[in-house]
């Protein structure tokens, strides 16, 4: 009896299903000249795969079946703090989409892909104008690559001047955890800097810690608490008196488009995540793109190929001078996200990117009020596009820790919030909800998590155990990431 039932949370596996023989489609049968297609036998297997036999029907509800186990920003909200999880307008698809950019192969002469080339020169243009600079790299697949080459370019500038010595990369203890590992990664050293209570730079320890081995500071502005760096011209004063430059992780650009440019703040190179700020759909690692933007003074150390544009809508490659960053990606980048983040960018405009912003800080403002009454909130003076929580009375008082918490809201169909990050605050929840949720989907955020605190007091068993309704309960996270099996390990004769 049970067999018949149909279980909507364990779909099985594709070789479970469909018949031998059986085909999704066919190809029309070959009525020209015979062809000799036979391949090197020492490159053929000896006996045919085991590749499950299924109709196209029974593709698609199986993959439509495994899509809505996993939340997604499509079926429902997904306030993770420092990921800018919003709504990708399907626009964007399908210009990313269209056959004269989608079926392009990076290979083909430059004559070919004029258009290809004309759309990221755009993509260029738009970028430095929104964060104020010369120059970008379009070419960094993530926002971490994009602190990596960010650092390989300082590091060269450094060198090009001879300034051998210069390898140390302060960093605010608020900063993202990529940060201090992409300095490592491109050979400099990071040292921390401590945040003043009210979560900001601390000035004096910087005048400190700065002199001749600095190469430059690592910044997250907005930071990870959400909030910006009101002294960053002091900043800037001390860090170039000192001989070191500026990098702005501006992952959090999502908060101030259209509103302040790095450029201007006396930053001197800016990475962007075109796929949390642009929309591009991420998460589960990628895809993404990194870009980054610097100065004149930097730019000759950005890696090639560039775009040059030749002649009013003509459009050549330089290749990289020796100075150039190599091996950072293969040829363009990410070509298919840079193209929804241009979509993005042409249907908004300058005064809709602006307005995403201020959206999206009041949409984090009205959440941080109103989560108040149920949770404490360090800096309650206002936030921008995220803030940081704690659940820390949760715990001393009904012994609920923020995982709990996090758990429990999946059974309400709210992706969990980003939790025990940043470090510096004990038990952090911290909450992004972004633009594109409306009114009614933050008040049912608001009702969740009283509907939850509720239930510490009442039955805290309920909020420990949860999830209750999700495909998987609590899973051993730590092994599951440290020890990933994601093969098929069920019953098929696949040898
Ligand atoms: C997401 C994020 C990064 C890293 O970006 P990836 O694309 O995940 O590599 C770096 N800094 C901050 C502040 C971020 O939010």
């Amino acid at each position: 009896m049970n067999n018949l039932r149909w279980n909507a949370t364990a779909p099985g596996s594709l070789f479970d299903k469909g018949v031998v023989g059986r085909r999704a489609m066919t190809f029309p049968r070959w009525d020209g000249e015979d062809m000799d297609s036979s391949l090197p036998e020492d490159i053929c297997r000896a006996s045919a795969a085991d590749l499950p036999s299924l109709s196209e029907p029974e593709v698609m509800r199986h993959f439509t079946q495994l899509s809505t186990l996993n939340h997604h920003i499509e079926r429902g909200m997904y306030p993770l703090g420092s990921c800018t999880m919003k709504y990708n307008p399907r626009v964007n698809e399908k210009i990313a989409g269209l056959s004269g950019l989608a079926d392009l192969h990076p290979e083909q002469s430059v004559d070919d892909i004029q258009g290809l080339l004309g759309a990221l020169k755009l993509l260029e243009k738009s970028l430095c104008t929104l964060t104020g600079f010369d120059s970008c790299s379009l070419i960094p697949a993530a926002g971490a690559h994009g602190e990596y080459l960010g650092m390989l370019v300082i590091r060269a500038f450094h060198l090009a001047r001879e300034d051998h010595d210069r390898v140390e990369i302060l960093i605010p203890d608020s900063a993202h955890g990529t940060n201090p590992a992409s300095v490592v990664i491109a050979g400099m050293k990071p040292r921390t800097i401590n945040s003043r209570s009210d979560g900001r730079i601390d000035l004096d320890a910087l005048r400190e810690a700065v002199g001749p081995q600095t190469a430059g500071i690592m910044i997250t502005n907005p930071n990870t608490l959400g909030l910006f760096e009101t002294d960053i011209r002091e900043v800037s004063e001390i860090i170039h008196e000192a001989g070191g430059r500026l990098y702005m992780d501006g992952a959090n650009m999502n908060a101030i488009m259209g509103k302040a440019r790095p450029g201007d703040m006396g930053f001197d190179v800016v990475h962007l995540n075109l796929h949390k700020t642009m929309s591009t759909p991420h998460g589960g690692g990628g895809p993404g793109a990194g870009p980054i933007c610097v100065t004149e003074e930097l730019a000759p150390f950005l890696p090639g190929p560039w775009i040059k544009e030749e002649a009013e809508g003509r459009f050549t490659l330089d290749h990289v001078p020796a100075e150039g960053s190599t091996g950072i990606h293969s040829y363009f980048g990410n070509v298919g996200v840079l193209l929804r983040a241009l979509a993005y960018v042409l249907r908004l405009g300058g005064n809709g990117l602006t307005r995403a912003s201020e959206v999206a800080v009041l949409n984090a403002n009205y959440l941080l009020k109103r989560l108040g009454d149920v949770m404490d909130v360090q800096h309650d003076k206002g936030c921008l596009h995220e803030f940081v929580a704690s659940g820390s009375s949760w715990k001393k008082e009904y012994g609920i820790r923020t995982l709990d918490i996090a758990k429990r809201m999946l059974d309400f169909g709210i992706h969990a919030p980003t939790i025990y990050f940043p470090l510096i605050v004990d038990e952090a929840f911290m909450v992004e909800p972004t633009e594109t949720e409306s009114r009614e989907s933050l008040d049912h955020l608001v009702d969740v998590l009283h509907t939850i605190h509720q239930e510490a007091q009442e039955n805290p068993e309920m909020v420990k155990g949860a999830p209750h309704t999700t495909p998987a309960g609590r899973l051993d996270e730590a092994n599951a990431a440290r020890n990933p099996d994601l093969r098929w390990a069920g019953p098929c004769n696949c040898g």
